[in-house]
C-alpha cells in the first residue's frame, strides 16, 4: 500500500462502506440518565476514568487522520457529557484541519452550553449539534437525568446553539414506557415549526445497566402513530444512504421529526459507523462486547500505515448486525456502556 495513492474506501464482510467515526472524549457526565448512567451504578465510589488514561488530543487527531484515508468523512463527539472535557474547541480545530472530514458533531445534554460557548464551538469548526432532552416538564425531566437539572436549563442551550449558527440544531428524545411516553406529543408540540427536527429514539439495550426488557420499548410506529393523531405525518426518503433515522414530515408544513428504531425496525444493513472510547478501544458496533486496543497499538510506536493497514484489516471482517439478530439470549451479553462509546 503506497500512501501516496488514492486511498481506497474501506468496506466491510457485508459491502458496508465505512463513513462515520463516533469518538467518546470522555466517560464522566454531569447527568445520571436513568437508561444511561444509573446512579446506582455510576454513584459515590465509581472510578471514573483519569485524565493520563484518555486518549490525548493529538492521538485523536492522529486516528481521525488515518481514518480519513479509509473514507471517515463524518465525526461524532461524543462523551459521557462531551463538554465536561476541557478545552474541547482545541480537538475540533485540529479535527476541522483533516482534509475530507467535512463534517463534526456534537451530541450534548446542553447544561453546560452557554451562548458564548456555543460561539468557541462553533467557530472552532463544530458544524452541527444535537441535544438530548427526554421531557418538557421538570417532574418527568428531573427524574430521568436524577441530577435536578431543570428543563428550561436546557432549553436554553437549544437556543444559544440555535443562534451560534450551527447548520442545524436536532433534539434526542430517548421514549420509555412507563418513563415519559406521556412527553412524547406535548414536545412534537414545543418543536413543532421551530425549525429543530426532535428526534425519537427507541430504548436499546444499550450496555448492562439500565434494565432493559423489550416490554419497555414504546416502537417507532407507536410514536409516530400517537403524535399523528393531532399533527399527522408522513413519511419522507431518506437525506442520505444509511442515515439513522426515518424522517417524517408534518403535513401542515411545521417541520420534520426523526425516529430511530433501533429495536423494532433495525437498520444495520447501512450501518456506516464504527465508535472509539475515550481510552482508545475500537468498537464496530453499538452493542459490542470487545473493542480493540487501538491506544495501546498507537503506543508501540506503530508508523500511520501500519495503523491504515490494521484498521483496514479490521473492518473488512466486520460482520456485526447486532440489531437484526437480537434474541432473549443476546440481550443478556456483556455489552461496552453508553457512556463509554456515547451512543
Ligand atoms: S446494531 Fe450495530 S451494526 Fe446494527 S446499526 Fe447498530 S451499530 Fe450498526
Amino acid at each position: 500500500m503506497d500512501r501516496n495513492d488514492a486511498p481506497t474506501v474501506a468496506s466491510d464482510a457485508l459491502g458496508r462502506n465505512i463513513h462515520d467515526l463516533r469518538i467518546s472524549v470522555t466517560d464522566r457526565c454531569n447527568f445520571r440518565c436513568v437508561y444511561c448512567m444509573p446512579k446506582e451504578v455510576f454513584g459515590r465510589g465509581y472510578r471514573f476514568l483519569q485524565k493520563k488514561e484518555l486518549l490525548s488530543f493529538e492521538e485523536i487527531e492522529r486516528i481521525v487522520r488515518v481514518f480519513a484515508r479509509l473514507g471517515v468523512r463524518k465525526i461524532r463527539l461524543t462523551g459521557g457529557e462531551p463538554l465536561v472535557r476541557s478545552e474541547l474547541e482545541l480537538l475540533i480545530e485540529k479535527i476541522a484541519a483533516v482534509d475530507s472530514i467535512h463534517d463534526i458533531s456534537l451530541t450534548t445534554n446542553a447544561a453546560l452550553l452557554s451562548p458564548k460557548r456555543a460561539r468557541s464551538l462553533r467557530s472552532a469548526g463544530l458544524s452541527r449539534v444535537n441535544v438530548s432532552l427526554d421531557a418538557l416538564d421538570d417532574e418527568t425531566f428531573k427524574a430521568v437525568n436524577d441530577v435536578g437539572v431543570s428543563v428550561q436549563k436546557v432549553l436554553d442551550g437549544i437556543s444559544a446553539a440555535a443562534d451560534a449558527g450551527f447548520d442545524s440544531v436536532k433534539v434526542n428524545m430517548v421514549v420509555k414506557r412507563g418513563m415519559n411516553e406521556h412527553s412524547i406529543v406535548p414536545m412534537a408540540r414545543y418543536f413543532h415549526g421551530t425549525g429543530q427536527i426532535l428526534r425519537f429514539i427507541e430504548f436499546m439495550d444499550v450496555g448492562n445497566t439500565n434494565r432493559w426488557h423489550n416490554d419497555a420499548v414504546i416502537t417507532g410506529a407507536e410514536i409516530v402513530d400517537s403524535i399523528s393523531a393531532e399533527l399527522p405525518l408522513e413519511s419522507i426518503e431518506p437525506n442520505y444512504k444509511g442515515e439513522v433515522a426515518q424522517r417524517w414530515r408534518y403535513q401542515d408544513g411545521g417541520g420534520e421529526i426523526g425516529v430511530i428504531s433501533s429495536v423494532s425496525q433495525p437498520f444495520c444493513g447501512d450501518c456506516s459507523r464504527v465508535r472509539l472510547s475515550a481510552v482508545g478501544k475500537l468498537y464496530t458496533c453499538l452493542f459490542a462486547a470487545n473493542g480493540f486496543n487501538l491506544l495501546e497499538f498507537i503506543r508501540e510506536g506503530k508508523s500511520d500505515a501500519e495503523i491504515e493497514l490494521k484498521l483496514r484489516s479490521l473492518w473488512s471482517r466486520r460482520r456485526d448486525r447486532y440489531s437484526e439478530t437480537r434474541t432473549v439470549e443476546s440481550v443478556l451479553l456483556p455489552k461496552v456502556e453508553m457512556s463509554h462509546i456515547g451512543g
